[in-house]
């Protein structure tokens, strides 16, 4: 076991992206940034078409089943590499736009295996939770005397916090001076680590629940209603964007969450849950639903 160890393939892979996404940013989007020197928003959702990044053949190869790395790593980018061009500090939130028909779905009929998939939704907002905190990334400090090892780990939404394993700077004081199998033996029986938050390092962001209903263009009138109540969560600058009541298409990808206040290891019924990857308004407030029982809870309590 050697630790430390780092894996050359993932890393180089994720250099390739970064450098094509960032090309593709400065090569169309830079009129973008231009307008972004004069924004006084502390948090801005950055816009970019899904056919520009189908474009590229490397950004393509990102785009399906792991969208959530490929958003993770190009927002990094655009933070990282365009902040030269905001007057003031602006955190951009990378968000999809103008996805084709090809990925227009009703909520209705989603299964277990559309997990992971980029869909299109036309829907109504029928309820929403006031907004919450999100612990996103937090970073461990070694707790132990004279060891100054931190670590940073990007938590999951509606998980239990994840911790680091064994301190390796520690681990390696410990099995320093033994012979090869002595150590080999002694690395599967590592002391226990402790850790503290670091406070400073915690990043919160904001998200919110909405409860949607498929929303379908109707004979009858303007719009009728789907069957079920669906659940998405929404982060940062969507958050108390969208009233109950409004009509939205959502570009969001499908997960899969415990049963909320439910033991994750032990209850193994699952709900689907929206993550939204970008939104456009489909009308002005949906006035004309009278038969919808507005809710302020989550669908899924
Ligand atoms: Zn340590």
């Amino acid at each position: 076991m050697s630790f430390g160890r780092q894996e050359v393939g993932p890393e180089a892979d994720e250099q390739e992206l970064m450098n094509a996404f960032g090309e593709l940013i400065e090569k169309k989007y830079k009129s973008d940034f231009e307008m972004l020197s004069t924004c006084e928003e502390e948090i801005f959702s950055f816009e970019v078409e899904w056919d520009d990044l189908c474009a590229d053949p490397v950004i393509q190869g990102h785009l399906g089943d792991n969208l959530d790395r490929f958003m993770t790593v190009a927002e990094r980018v655009l933070n990282d590499r365009f902040i030269r061009y905001m007057g003031n500090p602006c955190r951009l939130v990378l968000r999809l736009s103008g996805l084709t028909d090809h990925h227009k779905r009703r909520l209705d009929s989603l299964r277990m295996r559309d997990r992971r998939k980029l869909f299109t939704f036309d829907t109504l907002v029928v309820g929403r939770t006031p907004p919450l905190g999100y612990l996103q990334k937090a970073a461990y400090a070694c707790a132990a005397k004279g060891c100054d090892f931190v670590k940073e780990i990007e938590q999951r939404l509606a998980r239990q916090r994840e911790s680091p394993g064994p301190c390796p700077k520690c681990a390696e004081r410990f099995l320093s001076g033994m012979e090869p199998d002595e150590r080999e033996v002694a690395a599967r029986f590592l002391p226990r680590s402790s850790y503290y938050l670091v406070n400073e390092d915690l990043r919160y962001i904001d998200v919110q629940y909405l409860s949607l209903m498929d929303a379908l263009p109707d004979a009858d009138g303007p719009w009728s209603l789907g069957q079920h109540v669906w659940t998405a969560v929404v982060d940062e600058d969507f958050v108390d964007a969208y009233p109950i009541g409004s009509l939205v298409r959502l570009h969001a990808t499908v997960h899969v969450d415990h049963l909320p206040e439910r033991t994750f290891d032990k209850d193994t019924r699952r709900v689907m849950i929206l993550r939204v990857e970008g939104i456009d308004l489909l009308d002005e407030h949906a006035t004309h639903f009278d038969e919808v029982t507005w809710t302020s809870e989550p669908s899924w309590r």
